[in-house]
């Protein structure tokens, strides 16, 4: 098989860890790999946002549940992996938490050894990193010197355990994997090999995500209380007295934003940065935007201002969407920097300003207030704009407030489509079932066309939005919500994200 074809081209197969829960676990030689691949082979608990960093052609080969409920068999994955690598694919195994532990990436890799596949491993954050998050050191000077990983699910076809419970009994923290359905059986085991059944445990289901919940208990009351609370896999069971420290040590709980479902509908590039600021407030985020940006549909009169940039006094540009897509068609206009020698550039916002920044290009003017209207204000008092050539770069569904202030300053302005908002046929799955779930605390929106467009998505699905708190970035948006009769809980001041963030971080304390 492969190894006639090695000859030709070969391939090469990664099993990269992906760490658990929490997709910002990767690490930075997994990310790479996964960057580059070809084809990535990935399971259930591998975090499916992880697929971004990957190449939009690679192709996603998602392994379903367990081969009872339809997924492949462990053969069936191993032929997979071997056939890929002898096409000369590069092939990213992805694998929860360590590839090496409990993962059964050993005998993935004794499969592609055999059959000469050419592989690699990089090593992952391993699911015992729930600890971490539930703030229970797994070792401690005081408390514990030795700590054991152990599986709660032994391979089904062995007869009889062969796990060495009494030896495993006076290690002084225990970790299992895979323990939930076993957890009465687990704590029989220790509690008979001579394991105190005051033993403080603890069993943390869903860690290094938003939904982690941590329930601590005793050896002798675990198993009742984590099925009371009705503990779900994945879960990690902990075992020593290091679960004492969770009581001084916990921290995820007590963000802000911890527990809390976002739904943000913004559009990129706000939306990762927002996410971003609101997952470390340890919030869950469902990124549903309800707008999409779209190039003009013709470009003509952008073209033609751009090409003679130089004759105009200011370039006003009242978003960072717009400051992106105007500097993006200068660089396939092939124009550069110097295009801007002499033009004076207005920026409505920090971020737009910082699109600007990014290519040495400082705005001589940003309002106090970060709305159109203030921006119109400003620019008049800034000089005077008789005759003045102004080009406007902006969206095609912009008001004409602005055009109309700069003209009854008597300034000449120009007028262009940097870019189109555009509605997208619908709002991702996961946002309309959380919404229709009940289960969204929050939703942000950061434009009028964002609060219009969502409204409209979610029309034909009888939403009751009259639970969930609203957030604006500013008082237009805030307006555009009123209208529909609905009342933001919070409105940023400035109208930026951070501010967005903070005042829902304050509203929330
Ligand atoms: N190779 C993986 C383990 C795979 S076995 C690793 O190194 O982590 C699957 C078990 O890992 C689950 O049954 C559970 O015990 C644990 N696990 C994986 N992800 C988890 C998570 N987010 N929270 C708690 N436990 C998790």
């Amino acid at each position: 098989m492969c190894r006639m074809a090695k000859s030709e081209q070969s391939g090469l197969v990664v099993l990269v860890g992906a760490g658990p829960g929490s997709a910002a676990l990767i690490t930075t030689a997994g990310a790479n790999w996964l960057s580059k691949a070809d084809v990535i082979v990935y399971d259930r608990l591998a975090d499916q946002t992880l697929l971004r960093l990957a190449r939009e052609e690679a192709e996603r080969i998602y392994l379903g549940k367990a081969p009872a409920e339809g997924g492949l068999t462990q053969e069936q994955i191993n032929a997979l992996l071997i056939d890929r690598c002898c096409t000369g694919q590069l092939v990213v195994r992805l694998k929860g938490g360590d590839p090496f532990l409990f993962g059964r990436g050993g005998e993935e890799a004794e499969a592609l050894a055999k059959a000469d596949c050419e592989f690699r491993i990089v090593p992952g954050v391993t699911a015992a990193a729930a600890a971490a998050y539930a703030g229970i050191p797994l070792t401690d000077r005081r408390w514990a010197s030795t700590v054991a990983l152990v599986t709660g699910r032994e391979d089904p076809t062995k007869d009889e355990s062969t796990i060495a419970w009494d030896a495993l009994a006076k290690i002084d923290t225990l970790v299992f994997y895979m323990g939930v359905g076993s957890l009465p059986a687990i704590a029989d085991h220790l509690l008979a090999a001579g394991r105190s059944g005051r033993t403080p445990a603890a069993i943390i289901e869903n860690a290094a995500t938003p939904r982690q919940r941590t329930i601590v208990a005793t050896l002798g009351t675990l198993a009742v209380e984590a099925k009371a609370a009705d503990i779900r896999p994945p879960a990690l069971i902990i075992v020593g007295k290091v679960v004492a420290l969770r009581q001084q040590l916990a921290w995820l709980e007590k963000l802000p934003l911890f527990g809390q479902t976002m739904l943000v509908t913004h559009s990129p590039p706000q939306v990762s940065r927002l996410s971003e600021m609101l997952t470390e407030l340890g919030a869950e985020v469902i990124e549903a935007a309800a707008i999409q940006i779209e190039p003009p549909e013709d470009f003509r009169r952008l073209d033609a201002a751009l090409s003679r940039l130089n004759t105009y006094d200011w370039l006003v540009l009242t978003s960072p969407n717009g400051a992106e897509r105007l500097l993006a068609r200068m660089e396939s206009l092939g124009l550069d920097a110097r295009t801007f020698a002499g033009v004076k550039i207005a920026a409505v916002g920090p971020a737009t300003a910082e699109v600007l920044r990014r290519k040495l290009l400082t705005p001589d003017l940003l309002p106090e207030q970060f709305t159109t209207q203030a921006l119109g204000e400003a620019l008049s008092s800034a000089e005077d704009l008789r005759g003045k050539q102004i080009l406007l770069a902006r969206a095609d569904i912009a008001t004409p407030k602005l055009a109309d202030m700069l003209r009854q300053a008597e300034a000449a302005v120009e007028e262009v489509t940097a870019y189109r908002i555009t509605r997208p046929t619908a709002l991702p799955e996961v946002a309309v079932e959380a919404l229709a779930g009940e289960r969204v605390g929050w939703i942000t929106f950061a434009s009028s066309s964002g609060v219009e467009n969502f409204l409209a998505l979610i029309g034909p699905h009888k939403i009751d939005l009259s639970n969930v708190k609203l957030a604006a970035i500013g008082p237009v948006t805030a307006e555009t919500l009123q209208k529909a009769g609905l009342t933001p809980a919070v409105v940023a001041d400035p109208h930026t994200i951070d501010a967005l963030v903070k005042a829902i971080a304050i509203f929330e304390r």
